[in-house]
């Protein structure tokens, strides 16, 4: 059923992963979708294979983000869904942590999704959808996860403020947690496949039901959240881990 039909959505990070995925099922339920992502190439291609648009965007940069925001006007006018996924994933242990790590994770993950929300609540619609990529990191307390589960912290602390904020416009803020989804996430910081199905095994010896789960499960969640079934819903956090973090 085409629940979006006429709707104008952003996803942020999508030629690849979680919001590649969404971004099909955005466009499957009828949206118009604009994706963005840093690299070029990727960018022009995944948009090609989807059948959307694409706009080379550094999330992580607040000029771009605004270059971003005035193309989308003049080209769009209005966004009525905007789905703020773009990010990466570093590790470190707090003791040996280095300020490149905290600065890049926390310029994209944190900075580039909270400008990405003020700078686009101008040319939402009064009665869009706003949702944030988060992690159920955010709540959990893993060793060296300090500075990427803090960014989330941050967003999901952002979302509720947001949802408040927003509320006398109708415009609705919610975010997804997912727990191990299967993406080039972990593939981007240069693990080589052994590594990969080692870090899978222990991810799932820790799910209870014992299974990664698939950027598909993902965009449906934020296809739902985009649409009027979920009209009553904002300021929520939707964990979707499997049940890892319980
Ligand atoms: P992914 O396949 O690596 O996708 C990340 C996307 O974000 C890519 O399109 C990437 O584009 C884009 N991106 C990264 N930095 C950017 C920047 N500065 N500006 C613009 N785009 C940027 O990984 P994913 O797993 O789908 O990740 C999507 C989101 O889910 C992230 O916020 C991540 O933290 C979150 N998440 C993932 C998992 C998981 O297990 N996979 C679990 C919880 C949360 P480029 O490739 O061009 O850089």
């Amino acid at each position: 059923m085409k629940t979006l039909k006429d709707k104008i959505a952003v996803v942020t990070g999508g030629n690849s992963g979680i919001g590649y995925a969404t971004a099909k099922i955005l466009k499957e339920q009828g949206a118009s979708v604009i994706i963005t992502g840093r690299r070029t190439e990727a960018i022009n291609a995944a948009a090609h294979e989807l059948g959307v648009s694409g706009i080379v965007a550094d999330q992580g940069k607040l000029s771009a983000i605004e270059n971003l925001v005035r193309t989308i006007k003049e080209d769009f006018g209005a966004v009525d869904i905007l789905f703020i996924n773009a990010g990466i994933y570093l590790g470190s242990d707090i003791e040996h942590v280095t300020e490149e790590l905290f600065d890049g994770i926390m310029d994209v993950n944190f900075k580039g999704a909270y400008f990405t929300l003020s700078r686009f609540i101008p040319i939402l619609n009064d009665g869009a959808s706003v949702i944030f990529l988060s992690s159920n990191t955010a709540s959990m307390n893993g060793a060296t996860t300090s500075a990427y589960a803090s960014s989330k912290a941050a967003l999901n602390s952002t979302m509720k403020i947001a949802a408040v904020e927003l509320a006398p416009r109708k415009i609705r803020v919610n975010a997804v947690s997912p727990g191990p989804i299967e993406t080039d996430l972990l593939k981007k910081q240069g693990l080589n496949d052994e590594q990969l199905q080692e870090i899978k095994e222990w991810i799932i010896d820790r799910v209870p039901l014992h299974h990664m789960g698939s950027a598909i499960d993902i965009g449906k969640m934020v296809a739902h959240l985009s649409s009027s079934e979920s009209s009553f819903v904002t300021g929520s956090e939707f964990i979707m881990d499997g049940g890892m973090s319980l």
